[in-house]
């Protein structure tokens, strides 16, 4: 953070706490949630259990938030939904929030920062491949790409296509491979592309 943005940050907090609208626990309980719970590890939880599970993989696919519930996996109220959305062999989902930074944070983790970017929010809607190709990814022509812009009560995570290499790994050395930026959408897991 800036420290002109963290400047407004400790004032807005002291505006609050005198007016008793933040309470010190607040605060505490918010951190620890971020560091804690809220983790992509929850995710790829999700994740790596529907590339071995066929009937979780469809239940995810078709209600994601309910599915999350079954592994003991909340939302906010306000999150409605969780859309899976799945990648494949010839297909990359990307999500973005135009408006602001929005993502299923109790389940992927809170937004990087680069993703609350104007720069990344306008880009990736209009030259994705570029972007994408600009964050390490360069995926081959073969593979088509799709946007998907977040709203308050639609919330997204990408299914990251299973990298052939992987069968017969364990759930935990699966769970392991599923990062963060391969559920918004950015990275896909197999290795690099030498292109061709
Ligand atoms: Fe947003």
């Amino acid at each position: 953070m800036g420290s002109d943005l963290t400047g407004h940050a400790d004032a807005l907090q002291a505006v609050l706490t005198a007016k008793g609208l933040l309470q010190p626990a607040d605060l505490e309980d918010f951190h620890h949630k971020v560091t804690e719970e809220w983790l992509p590890r929850n995710g790829a939880r999700l994740c790596a259990r529907a590339w071995v599970d066929p009937s979780f993989k469809a239940e995810l696919l078709q209600d994601g938030r309910a599915a999350a519930a079954s592994m003991g996996l909340a939302m906010p109220e306000h999150h409605r939904s969780l859309v899976v959305l799945e990648n494949t062999a010839d297909l990359q989902n990307v999500i973005c929030c135009t408006l602001c930074s929005c993502t299923a944070f109790t389940i992927i983790g809170m937004a990087p920062g680069w993703y609350k970017d104007l720069e990344y929010r306008a880009r990736v809607v209009r030259e994705a491949r570029t972007v994408l190709r600009e964050m390490g990814l360069d995926l081959p022509p073969s593979i088509r790409i799709r946007v998907w812009d977040t709203t308050t009560d639609t919330r997204y995570m990408v299914l990251p296509h299973r990298p052939e290499h992987t069968q017969g790994w364990s759930l935990e050395a699966l769970e392991a491979l599923i990062t963060k930026e391969s559920m918004i959408g950015v990275a896909r897991l197999e290795p690099p592309y030498t292109g061709g």
